[in-house]
C-alpha cells in the first residue's frame, strides 16, 4: 500500500501547460502538487531548436522546459515524479493513482498531459519499431550517420524532423500524402533549400521492408494516391511524423471529448464538463497546439482553479449539492 496524500490542486503534466499552471498556482498560495509523468518536460524535450517561444530567438526546447521546471519549483510548487494511472473525477476530493503506488487526493485538478505521437498504424511499423523505426528524429537521428532515411508527413514536425535528419543522414526522403505541405513557410523554404532533402508527394506508406536478423529497415513500399502504382524507397530508417493525439486516456469516460479526444473545454475558459477539473494545452486544443498557446492555457487554468476553489471555500452548502 502506498501513502496518500492530499492537495488543493493537482496539475497532471510537466509541459508548458502543466509548468505554467503551476507558476500562477504556486503564486496564488494553492501549494500545488504537480505529477510529471513519462515524459517530464512534454513534447518539447524531443525537439532541438524552438524559434517561436517569445524571449529567446532560439532556445534548445529540452533547456527551455529545464527553465520552466525550475521556475515552477523556485515559485512553491512541489514537482513528483510519478505517472497517474487512475483518475477517479466522480466525487470530491478527486482521486488520483500514481504508477508510484501513491494516491492523491485533490480539491481541483489540472489537466495537462498534453498529446503524444501519431503511428500509421500498419503491422510492419509495429514490427520494426525500436529497429529502424522511430517518431523521435532527436533522439535517434544520430543512429543514421552516413545512411539513408524516410520520413512521412508534411506538418511542422515532419519537415523539422527531416532537417533535422539531414545532419547525419547522406539522404533524407520526404513523403507526403498530398502535394502540399502545412508546415510554416521558412521551415518548407530551408527544406527545398537542402540539397540532401528529396520530396515525394502523392504517396501513401504501404509497408515497411526489412530483415528479420538482423532485425533491422531497408525500405518502404509506397503507393501513388493518384494511379495506385506502387514503387519501393530504400532507406535505413524510417521516422513516423504525422501528428499528435491527445492524451486523454485517463478521463476518456468521465469528461466531454471532441474532435476526435481532446477534452472539451466551455469556450474562453478551461472548465471541463466536470466543476472543479480544468483542462489546458495540447489535451485540449485541436487547433493551435503551439508551446505558447499550451503556456497561455496554463496560466488560465490556474486563474480558473484558484476562482473556483474561492468559490468552493466562501459557498460550503453550493458544495455540498453539487
Ligand atoms: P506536452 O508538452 O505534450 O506535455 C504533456 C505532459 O503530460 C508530459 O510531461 C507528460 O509526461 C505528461 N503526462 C501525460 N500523461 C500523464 C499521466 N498519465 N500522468 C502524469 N503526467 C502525464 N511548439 C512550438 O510552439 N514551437 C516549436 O518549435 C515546437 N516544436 C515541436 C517539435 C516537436 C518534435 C513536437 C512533437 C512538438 C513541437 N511543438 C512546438 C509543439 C509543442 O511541443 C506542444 O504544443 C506543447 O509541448 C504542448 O504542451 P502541453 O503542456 O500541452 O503538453
Ligand atoms: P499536423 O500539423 O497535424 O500534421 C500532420 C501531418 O501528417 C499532415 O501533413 C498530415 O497530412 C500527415 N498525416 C496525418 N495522418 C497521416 C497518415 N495516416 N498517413 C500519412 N500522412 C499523415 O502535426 P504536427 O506536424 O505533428 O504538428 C502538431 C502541432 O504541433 C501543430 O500545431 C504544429 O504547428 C505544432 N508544431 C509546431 C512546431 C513549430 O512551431 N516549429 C514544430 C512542430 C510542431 P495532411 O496534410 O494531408 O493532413
Amino acid at each position: 500500500m502506498g501513502d496518500t496524500r492530499h492537495t488543493r490542486l493537482l496539475i497532471i503534466g510537466s509541459g508548458p501547460a502543466g509548468y505554467t499552471a503551476a507558476v500562477y498556482a504556486s503564486r496564488a498560495m494553492l501549494n500545488p502538487v504537480l505529477v510529471q509523468g513519462i515524459q517530464p518536460g512534454g513534447q518539447l524535450t524531443i525537439t532541438t531548436e524552438v524559434e517561436n517561444w517569445p524571449g529567446d530567438t532560439e532556445v534548445q526546447g529540452p533547456d527551455l522546459m529545464v527553465r520552466m521546471e525550475a521556475h515552477a519549483k523556485a515559485m512553491g510548487t512541489e514537482i513528483i515524479g510519478d505517472i497517474i494511472t487512475t483518475l477517479d473525477l466522480s466525487r470530491r476530493p478527486f482521486t488520483a493513482v500514481g504508477d508510484s503506488g501513491t494516491t492523491y487526493t485533490a480539491d481541483a485538478v489540472v489537466l495537462a498531459t498534453g498529446a503524444q505521437a501519431k503511428w500509421l498504424g500498419i503491422p510492419t511499423e509495429e514490427k520494426f519499431k525500436g529497429f529502424g523505426v522511430s517518431a523521435c528524429a532527436t533522439c535517434d537521428g544520430f543512429f543514421y550517420r552516413g545512411r539513408e532515411v524516410v520520413v512521412v508527413g508534411g506538418g511542422n514536425t515532419a519537415v523539422e524532423e527531416a532537417l533535422f535528419l539531414t545532419n547525419f543522414a547522406t539522404k533524407v526522403t520526404l513523403v507526403h500524402r498530398r502535394d502540399e505541405l502545412r508546415c510554416e513557410k521558412i521551415l518548407e523554404h530551408r527544406l527545398r533549400a537542402n540539397p540532401k532533402v528529396e520530396l515525394v508527394w502523392n504517396k501513401t506508406i504501404e509497408e515497411i521492408l526489412g530483415t528479420d536478423a538482423p532485425a533491422g529497415v531497408t525500405g518502404v513500399r509506397v503507393k501513388d494516391t493518384r494511379t495506385g502504382e506502387e514503387s519501393v524507397i530504400p532507406c535505413d530508417g524510417f521516422f513516423v511524423a504525422i501528428g499528435h493525439a491527445p492524451a486523454s486516456e485517463l478521463v476518456k469516460d468521465q469528461l466531454e471529448l471532441h474532435h476526435g479526444g481532446y477534452v472539451k473545454v466551455e469556450p474562453g475558459s478551461t472548465r471541463t464538463s466536470i466543476p472543479g477539473v480544468f483542462a489546458a494545452g495540447d489535451l485540449t486544443d485541436h487547433t493551435y497546439r503551439q508551446a505558447v498557446t499550451s503556456a497561455g492555457m496554463g496560466c488560465m487554468a490556474a486563474l480558473d482553479a484558484e476562482h473556483w476553489l474561492q468559490e468552493q471555500a466562501a459557498a460550503p452548502e453550493v458544495k455540498a449539492a453539487e
